[in-house]
């Protein structure tokens, strides 16, 4: 079928409907340069706007899948399932440099093939990229085995692996055409099943800092991931998660990597950070069949976090990646610092009522932590540290977080970003924090491989 992008853009902008050969086409022109960038934004604004069918998304999603190579894992004889988690995108939310290697060090293979920053949130890729030496598109033999080997490697999207996704992500990032659900819908499943998973758990954030800021929508993009998973075979569980405040009290790219680590090796705790991350781990285990009730999944994952069998994990993974060796004894060592780091004050006295973190996420980007055009390069060493939470007490003398920024303007900005993001209310209002973990939806298992 012969190529004419303005035709199909112009009929999708109309509210028409594409047919899967079309849409195959389109892709194909994605990857070989036929499409232009300005095409490509065009098309993601259309569908912004004029939506997809189930019959669309899955026909885009398949064809994104089959962009590059589709991984199987048969020949490997793995001992347990190949099993992953991805997020809809969050602030905050290191989450997968946790729970892959909880989940390796639980049994479970995990191929994780995770995104760079989109829009106000944060990526996986960006990320790890600010450990000196971490590969994040390593050759396809050595990925392989690093998931034989050690149970987890978390990398990029490749020439390999979803190359039209990542072409499309990189534009819809910074063309205000990330909230659309078919699109993210297309985007997660396609890098997802080309990584050959047996089982995905989607960790769908609800709230200011989510892609999905209300629970209808959160459950419109559960039930499309659900349905097009289905279609495609791959048993999904969908999990809605709090994302009404960052998730972690770092917000930024080492920041984040820092974090992660210092729960990893025990040495800082972040409840909120462990807490999503035994959740998410645990229902990636039921799906796995490597437990059998949420109680016991739960306290599987814990018992790999606390006693350090994850951090092993994630040190094999990263040193086999080009991480260095002592990382997590020396992460001050290796991960980047701002030269301007100062705490952020408020002159009231009372309790945090709400926490913007879509503004906090933006100002995380301003700082030069996210990228504002495809080609930009990030700042590892910027963002945000010490984040108070809701329901946390403030004062004068108490800083209401800490920003690292490269110079002194920067920092300023952010900071009156980080005091407006942040709604102060009396100390004695009483306040509603929202659960964690909001619902679930688990996919019935019939037909489940991994099982
Ligand atoms: N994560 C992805 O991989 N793609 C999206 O579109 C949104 C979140």
């Amino acid at each position: 079928m012969a190529l004419i992008p303005q035709e199909l853009i112009a009929r999708k902008r109309d509210g028409g409907v594409l047919a899967a050969a079309e849409i195959d086409v389109f892709v194909q022109g994605l990857l070989d340069g036929r499409v232009s960038e300005g095409q490509a934004a065009a098309f993601a604004m259309a569908v912004f706007f004029r939506g997809m069918d189930l019959d669309e998304c899955a026909a885009l999603t398949r064809a994104m899948t089959h962009s590059g190579r589709v991984l199987d894992w048969r020949a490997e004889n793995l001992t347990g399932p190949v099993i992953d988690k991805h997020s809809t995108g969050g602030v905050g939310d290191a989450v997968s440099l946790l729970l892959a290697p909880v989940a390796a060090a639980c049994g479970g293979f995990v191929p994780m093939i995770a995104g760079r920053g989109l829009g106000h949130t944060g990526g996986t890729i960006d990320k790890l990229e600010s450990i000196p030496g971490y590969c994040v598109n390593p050759d396809p033999a050595l990925f392989r085995s690093v998931v034989a080997e050690i149970g987890c490697a978390i990398i990029g999207q490749t020439d390999d692996l979803a190359p039209a996704d990542r072409r499309l992500y990189a534009i819809r990032d910074v063309t205000g055409t990330v909230e659309s659900i078919p699109l993210i819908t297309a985007s997660i499943l396609s890098k997802k099943l080309a990584a050959g998973l047996q089982g995905l758990v989607m960790d769908v954030k609800v709230g200011s800092g989510a892609f999905t800021p209300t629970i209808e929508q959160a459950r419109a993009l559960a039930a499309s991931l659900s349905e097009v998973a289905q279609r495609a075979g791959l048993p999904l569980t969908a999990v809605l998660t709090d994302m009404d405040q960052p998730l972690a009290r770092s917000a930024g790219n080492a920041l984040e990597v820092r974090c992660a680590i210092e729960c990893l090796v025990g040495a800082r705790r972040d409840e909120r950070l462990e807490e999503a991350t035994i959740a998410l781990c645990a229902e990636m285990l039921l799906l796995g069949g490597l437990s059998r009730d949420g109680a016991e999944a739960a306290s599987r994952a814990r018992e790999a976090l606390t006693s350090g069998r994850a951090a092993e994990c994630f040190a094999r993974m990263a040193t086999a990646l080009g991480a260095p060796v002592d990382l997590l004894e020396r992460p001050d060592a290796y991960l980047a610092t701002a030269p301007v780091v100062r705490d952020v004050f408020t002159d009231r006295v009372g309790r945090i009522a709400r926490v913007d973190a879509r503004a906090v996420g933006m100002a995380v980007v301003a700082l030069g932590g996210g990228r504002t055009r495809p080609q930009d390069r990030i700042d590892p060493a910027v963002g945000f540290s010490e984040l108070l939470r809701v329901g946390d007490l403030v004062a004068p003398d108490a800083p209401l977080g800490r920003v690292h920024a490269s110079n002194a303007e920067a920092a300023e900005a952010a900071s009156a970003a980080l005091g407006s993001a942040i709604e102060i209310t009396d100390a004695q209002t009483p306040i509603g924090t929202n659960f964690l973990v909001i619902e679930t939806m688990a996919r019935p298992l019939e037909g489940n491989p991994a099982r």
